[in-house]
């Protein structure tokens, strides 16, 4: 059971699953979506739900500050800057790249009191070791927190979260075919595969990568390797392989954190029909890709469909102009 591990209390559970309806008559498919864009952690998304986990394991040990990282535009960091505030820590953040100004997830950020360090990307695992010994050097007691807090402990979040949209969706009577969501780190992967495992889950999990795919196998192995892990701290002895983690690659379109046709589109298309904002980086992107598996029939008319919004709006207004390219509004 997901409550043998300590945990504190961030998100405000459970998050609305609800029916799209406009969109499922206009789709042909039985669209759904549950909103962890609303887990209310500083306009939340799905970290907030391993941050239950990595903060109270961070408290256990007696930390007073996290270091952490990710992209200039993380929603990763900056739910973990938010995280760290209400629980009294300071917090670090080792951004990849240039300095950027405050817009968007950079802005709540400062907003929130972490303290930012631009690295070159290469760098910033190391980046952060560093400043967790410079930290330990000066009598903190630093706690890291993987990219993307994608580890066991963080992945526990999402084998609840399963248990959770399982929950609701008997509740609701309707039983899914396929429940898709963005990935990039393969935590929220890990733990929606193995609750997925352990409750029988009957339809497909897909994971839609926003990466660019891997040239080797390394990646899945390390995600199967963490969502076994997790499944021991839980007690359980279910084994996750490699091949039981469905991705899709094949929609990087212009690179990382780059707006193009795929998010455009499906952003325009959420907003208009449902009054949903999703996100430029993940969210927009992983939409954009179920609105392709769609239309090539890779997800058969009248399939029952969940889409997890795993909530990156808070980005959108650091990319106003490429959203708002070719539109006479
Ligand atoms: C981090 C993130 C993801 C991917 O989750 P991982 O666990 O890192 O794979 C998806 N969507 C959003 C909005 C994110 O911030």
């Amino acid at each position: 059971m997901t409550d043998r591990l300590p945990r504190v209390s961030l998100a405000n559970l459970p998050t609305p699953l609800h029916r799209l309806t406009r969109l499922s008559a206009q789709l042909g498919v039985d669209l759904w979506i549950k909103r962890d864009d609303l887990t209310s952690l500083a306009t939340g998304g799905n970290k907030t739900r391993k941050l239950e986990y990595l903060i109270a394991d961070a408290l256990a040990r007696g930390a007073d500050c996290v270091v952490t990282a990710g992209g200039p535009q993380s929603n990763h960091c900056r739910q973990t800057a938010a995280a760290a505030a209400q629980h009294g820590l300071a917090c670090c953040l080792v951004l990849g790249g240039e300095p950027q100004p405050p817009l968007g997830n950079l802005l709540l950020d400062r907003l929130l009191g972490a303290e930012v360090h631009w690295t070159p990307k290469p760098n910033r695992k190391s980046r952060m070791q560093e400043l967790a010994g410079e930290l330990g050097a000066a009598g903190r007691t630093p706690y890291v927190i993987p990219i993307g807090g994608s580890n066991a402990i963080g992945a526990v979040g999402y084998v609840a979260a399963m248990d959770e949209l399982l929950g609701q969706a008997e509740e609701a009577g309707v039983a899914f075919d396929r429940v898709v969501f963005p990935t990039s780190s393969g935590g929220t992967h890990a733990g929606l595969a193995l609750g997925a495992k352990r409750a029988g889950f009957g339809g497909v999990v897909t994971a839609i990568s926003i990466d660019a795919a891997p040239t080797d196998h390394a990646f899945l192995e390390e995600v199967a390797q963490v969502a076994t892990e997790a499944a021991g701290m839980l007690g359980d002895s279910v084994l996750i392989s490699p091949a039981e983690l469905e991705v899709e690659y094949g929609y990087l379109g212009g690179g990382y954190g780059v707006v193009g046709d795929t998010e455009r589109d499906a952003i325009r298309l959420m907003g208009r029909q449902e009054g949903i904002l999703l996100g430029p980086v993940y969210s927009g992107r992983g939409f954009g890709a179920l609105l392709d598996m769609i239309a090539q029939g890779k997800v058969a008319a009248g399939q029952r469909v969940l889409y997890w919004h795993t909530g990156d709006e808070s980005a959108l207004h650091a990319y106003a102009d490429e959203l708002l390219e070719g539109d006479v509004g």
